[in-house]
């Protein structure tokens, strides 16, 4: 996508400002001459920033501006040890709250709208940054934080809530709850905003059935802002971010090249007018693409599709960049096959080999089946794998999310 002259002009600026301080990124931009970047293609010369740079920050290193200029900060989850400590100015509350506020308008929410928030609230960017938004546009926050169905609906039904915001899994509890109690006539709500992760097709539209909703995605990540970067609106899928906020490129996750719009790859964050903590080139690690042309809805504000996955779930075969979400998906599509899977990938007599093993329905015409399943990875994924049928049950389970995709490779 073309970089807007209003976006390298910040950019530019921003650049200035972080090489002449001692700071973060005056140590990162070392030796690089700001006066020299005139172009997009200069842009993208610059390196990337990754997630254990900003590690190796903490606590506090990432702080760009004087201390009596941060007002709060907000944490990362600490995953593999060291968290990711992001300060924030007043005004970076206030831009988040803004793009928040955009957020639920896009979603065709209102000041008369009543939002019940059920991601936690604390050190994580969630609960707060959906408080913000929804205080900033005028409509009436029901702050629950997650956990206690009890008291979650009855307050849905006392208060008559109309929105409901949570994670996809916690929707889905909440809708078989309501289910369960048979409950349904006493429950207002009308659109539900899910933080954007990975969530399947079928789980969507139970959710959107059961609790009787409109289902928007919500997309963000602490290291920027937080949720309120991108939302989906009401004509499609595809999310709109705020590209006066966030420059944002796609790239090849493994050489790092940008991307033309429209192709699979990383997606690359620089904001544009953050001053608490800065970030050029941020890899996410998240995998969408950008969707060319302009949306049916008529906003100007540009597209990136669903969440397609993490790079750490992709796999490249014989040139081919695979997405276990993407198997998911033709699975989904093909009868007899359950949705269990596995894929491995390994390298004999000089060629590289993809087998899936697939959990089938018993009483299934297993040669016909195989060679569908071969034929629709071929037709759709663009590779032509060798595909071993087994029983239900016969493939690893896990409580854990479970890796399904072994490289045997390196
Ligand atoms: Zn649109």
């Amino acid at each position: 996508m073309k970089m807007k002259e209003s976006q390298f002009l910040l950019i530019k600026e921003q650049l200035k400002k972080l090489t002449s301080q001692e700071c973060f990124y005056q140590k990162k931009l070392e030796g690089i001459d700001v006066d020299q970047i005139k172009s997009q293609e200069d842009f993208e010369k610059l390196p990337f920033t990754w997630k254990g740079d900003l590690r190796e920050a903490y606590p506090l290193g990432l702080m760009a501006v004087p201390e009596e200029e941060i007002v709060r900060i907000h944490s990362s989850s600490g995953t593999t040890g060291i968290p990711v400590i992001i300060p924030y100015t007043r005004q970076d509350v206030e831009d988040w709250a803004e793009m928040f506020k955009r957020c639920y308008e896009m979603a065709g929410i209102t000041n008369m709208d009543r939002i019940q928030i059920t991601p936690g609230y604390g050190l994580w960017t969630a609960g707060i940054g959906f408080q913000n938004g929804a205080e900033r546009l005028g409509a009436m926050v029901v702050p629950m934080g997650p956990g206690n169905t009890d008291k979650q609906l009855r307050m849905m039904m006392d208060m008559k809530s109309t929105v409901l915001c949570a994670t996809s899994s916690y929707a889905l509890l909440l809708a078989e709850e309501i289910e369960k109690r048979g409950i349904k006539d006493r429950i207002h709500l009308n659109r539900a905003v899910i933080g954007s992760e990975r969530w399947g097709d079928k789980m969507r539209k139970r959710i959107a059935n059961e609790l009787g909703v409109k289902l928007f995605d919500i997309y963000g990540l602490t290291e920027v802002y937080g949720p309120g970067i991108a939302i989906n609106c009401e004509k499609q899928g595809a999310m709109h971010y705020w590209d006066d906020y966030i420059y944002l490129e796609i790239v090849d996750p493994k050489t790092g090249e940008v991307l033309p719009d429209g192709e699979v790859g990383e997606i690359v964050i620089t904001t544009l007018r953050k001053q608490g903590a800065p970030l050029i080139r941020y890899r996410t690690h998240d995998l969408s693409r950008i969707v060319p042309g302009d949306c049916p809805c008529g906003s100007p504000y540009p597209r990136i599709d669903t969440l397609i996955g993490r790079t750490d779930d992709m796999v490249k075969v014989k040139g081919v960049n695979i997405f276990p979400s993407q198997i998911e998906e033709m699975l989904a599509a093909i009868d007899g096959a359950s949705s269990e899977y596995q894929v491995m990938v390994d390298h004999l007599l000089g060629k590289d080999v993809l087998t899936l093993f697939v959990e089938v329905q018993p009483g299934v015409n297993k040669y016909g089946l195989e060679i569908e399943i071969q034929d629709q990875f071929k037709y759709k994924i663009g590779l032509t794998p060798v595909v071993k049928l087994v029983e239900i049950g016969e493939l690893p389970r896990s409580e854990k999310k479970s890796t399904r995709v072994f490289d045997n490779r390196y």
